[in-house]
């Protein structure tokens, strides 16, 4: 008799030593939880400041082409349109468009050869 009471005082403290680690461990989880949770909250606010500047980089960034249609009136990328007293964007010493400031490039009109 009194050797069970000392083997189920014995797997009584067994099992409180193994449930004082599983808590130990379920702490350990959460802390690294609550971790990585902030970790993942600025990456996020990281990743939305990166859209923003991508967007201001693609509005500056590219080319502007104006294309000379069949009466030569230059419509720009933009959406604007431009004509010349005399000569091409380029003999005009044009290098950005006027209108959204980014690098002008040309497309002269070139009539169809069919
Ligand atoms: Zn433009």
């Amino acid at each position: 008799m009194s050797d069970t009471i000392t083997e189920l005082k014995d797997e009584l403290l067994i099992n409180k030593t193994m449930l004082a680690k599983q808590c130990d461990l379920a702490r350990d989880a959460e802390t690294e939880r609550m971790r990585l949770h902030t970790i993942l909250e600025r990456t996020q606010e990281e990743l939305a400041e990166a859209k923003e500047q991508i967007d201001v980089l693609l509005k500056v960034a590219g080319k502007c082409t104006w294309k000379e249609d069949d009466e030569g009136i230059w419509d720009t990328t933009c959406g604007e349109a431009f004509t010349f007293i005399e000569g091409t964007p380029g003999e005009n010493d044009m290098k950005y468009c006027c209108y959204c400031s980014k690098p002008l490039e040309e497309a002269k009109f070139e009539e169809d050869t069919e």
